[in-house]
């Protein structure tokens, strides 16, 4: 048996929100350094850790890649940080076959990159490890992420997990404030926010896409009902299961929104805050992959590829540099479902985890 329960248990009871994760790497950086890794701490100022170990020959750059973040719940009225997306989960996991893979001078040529990054819930924190070089001198990247019991149960694994794009656009609408018996004098930033609403819903990509914009939020209130207001504030939550069909569809949803406000008088500011790119999956990548899942779990154990709706930032190392990339997911008889308050897993399925990652690892890396 490894140590993976007892990294996983110490991690799962220290939960930190994005960028936050303070305690969570300072754990992780100190057993890497205890195992023989050369330890970066603080990458591009943020949490972030990456490690290296050198084989000392000629071969190809290896990264291996987990996130740390919890999510922020409230419950019972508290604001609290908890692993409810498993993070601890990956983390504990790439630890310990990392331990492992040192412990048992297995890796023969080229170079092992572990690269432990912060805020992936925020979308943000693939991108600050990638500002901060980590990836710049690597050839391949592989992550994971623990599935739900309904796509893929304990004991079995996808070698590929086709994750979505997700966009969020957030609009600041601006009108004219008049009295409500004036309102010829004013320009109405509700109406301008509905007829934007309104716009977008009547996007339509080809029906051989799949894709979805809808409005997430909308804010306006003049603080008097007899008023015209003129300040307006509305968000969109965009999904599509390809980049280009992204690019469509975000330059659609800000041409309908400009368009709109602009066709009773208003202005518009309009600002794209978040961005997670659909997955970009090298098959070389899901081949190593799909056989190093097959040698732990057999032939029965491999699941098809899993396309999903949700978004995951790893993919910026790939779409951000030239970098083959491969994900995929682990069977853990994870319940009720990813970011659900009370999100349950079988900790068991950690012991898969990390027998699959250090085969993938000696897959590139091995004699
Ligand atoms: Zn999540
Ligand atoms: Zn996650």
């Amino acid at each position: 048996m490894s140590n993976v329960l007892e990294h996983y248990q110490y991690l799962h009871q220290i939960p930190e929100l994005g960028f936050e994760e303070h305690k969570t790497s300072a754990y992780i950086a100190q057993q890497l350094e205890q195992a023989g890794y050369t330890v970066t701490r603080n990458v591009n100022n943020t949490t972030g850790i990456v490690a290296q170990y050198d084989s000392g020959k000629p071969g190809p750059v290896l990264a291996l890649r987990a996130d740390m973040d919890a999510l922020g719940h409230i419950i019972d009225g508290k604001h609290c940080a908890r692993h409810t997306c498993g993070h601890d989960g990956h983390s504990s996991i790439l630890l310990t076959a990392a331990q492992e893979l040192i412990k048992e001078n297995n890796i023969k040529k080229g170079r092992l990159k572990l690269i432990f990054q912060p805020a992936e819930e925020l979308g943000s924190g693939a991108l600050a490890m990638i500002e901060g070089g980590v990836i710049d001198d690597v050839d391949m990247i592989i992550g994971l992420h623990l599935r739900p019991k309904d796509e893929c149960p304990k004991d079995f694994a996808s070698a590929a997990m086709y994750y979505s794009a997700s966009t969020t656009v957030e609009a600041s609408i601006h009108g004219i404030p008049a009295h409500g018996a004036r309102p010829h004098l004013g320009i109405n930033a509700l109406d301008a926010a509905t007829l934007a609403i309104q716009a977008v819903n009547t996007i339509h990509l080809a029906p051989s896409l799949t894709y979805s914009v809808k409005a997430t939020r909308c804010i306006c209130d003049a603080g008097v009902t007899n008023a015209i207001p003129s300040e307006a504030y509305v968000c969109w939550d965009l999904r599509t299961s390809t980049n280009p069909a992204m690019n469509e569809l975000k330059a659609k949803t800000l041409n309908a929104i400009k368009l709109s406000v602009e066709s009773i008088g208003g202005k518009v500011d309009i600002n794209v805050t978040k961005e997670i790119p659909a997955a970009e999956i090298d098959n070389d990548v899901t081949k190593i992959i799909a056989e190093a899942i097959v040698d732990v779990l057999g032939k029965e154990g491999l699941k098809d590829p899993i396309f999903t709706p949700g978004g995951e930032d790893f993919f910026n190392y790939p779409c951000q540099r030239n970098v083959k990339a491969g994900f995929w997911g682990l069977g853990a008889d994870l319940t009720p479902g990813l970011h659900h308050p009370e999100m349950k897993f079988d900790t068991s399925a950690l012991e898969n985890g990390v027998k699959i990652t250090k085969a993938c690892a000696l897959k590139v890396l091995g004699k």
